[in-house]
């Protein structure tokens, strides 16, 4: 995959590091998030960087891979989501082990990851992929209150169901159905991403008289 085999670009870090051990604070205002510090900095071709699209990516996504680590393990889950400015927002059952450990306000990463297309190159190591991806840094806060909940639930269903409306489609959440989900909002820190576009960029690949194809393949 040339994403990994390339060499690495430069670009300078933009921001001191957090201490890890930093305390959970309440939330802040919303702001976009954006690489800030070391962590964010995408070293390896750094020209795929976009930091103007993290939200993009954030809105049009779907599926978010949750990481922590728990008892000196990492753990990764992954999630549906919904995204408000320089917020990611997970919900489970009560009983879900993720979303209740990052009650403590404990660092999360997620990643969200979209395949767009495969590449297909005339040499092995240049087989690649199209993709938008962001990874995000945070910590998470247990929301209680059940009109937020009600809030977030409501925009996260639209976001995934667009056009569905209650009651002509589905019965709006009780008051007892939100008591009992649990509801996570992750507070953005910093985030990056990172994207690849174009066809087959081997060194052969626009080489009629090289044997083999190169082509995009969609998902
Ligand atoms: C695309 C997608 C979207 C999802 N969206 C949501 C969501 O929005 N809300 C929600 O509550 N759940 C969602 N799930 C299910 C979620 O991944 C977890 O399985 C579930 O939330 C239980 O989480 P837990 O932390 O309690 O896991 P536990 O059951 O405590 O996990 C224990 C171990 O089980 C394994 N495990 C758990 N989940 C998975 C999995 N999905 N795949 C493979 N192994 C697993 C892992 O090894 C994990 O360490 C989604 C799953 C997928 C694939």
């Amino acid at each position: 995959m040339d994403d990994t085999t390339a060499s690495e670009a430069a670009q300078s870090p933009v921001g001191a590091s957090k201490p890890a051990s930093a305390p959970a604070v309440p939330p802040g205002p919303a702001v976009p998030p954006a690489p800030r510090t070391d962590r964010t900095r995408i070293r390896r071709h750094a020209d795929r960087a976009v930091p103007d699209r993290i939200e993009e990516f954030l809105l049009s996504g779907t599926v978010a891979h949750v990481a922590m680590v728990e008892n000196g393990e990492p753990r990764l889950i992954p999630f549906l989501y919904h995204y408000e400015t320089g917020h990611i927002y997970l919900h489970g059952s009560p009983g879900n082990a993720t979303l209740r450990t990052l009650r403590d306000g404990r660092s999360v990463a997620i990643a969200v990851t979209q395949l767009v297309e495969l590449i297909a190159s005339k040499t092995a190591a240049d087989h690649s992929a199209n993709y938008r991806s962001v990874v995000a840094f945070g910590r998470g806060r247990q929301i209680v209150d059940v009109a937020e909940k009600r809030r977030v639930l409501d925009a996260m269903t639209v976001r995934y169901f667009p056009g569905r409306t209650t009651p002509a489609d589905y019965a709006p959440a009780t008051d007892d159905d939100l008591v009992r989900m649990e509801l996570t909002d992750v507070e953005i820190d910093e985030a990056s991403a990172k994207m690849r576009d174009g066809g087959p960029m081997g060194p052969h690949d626009s080489d009629p008289e090289f044997p083999g194809s190169a082509f995009i393949q969609p998902v």
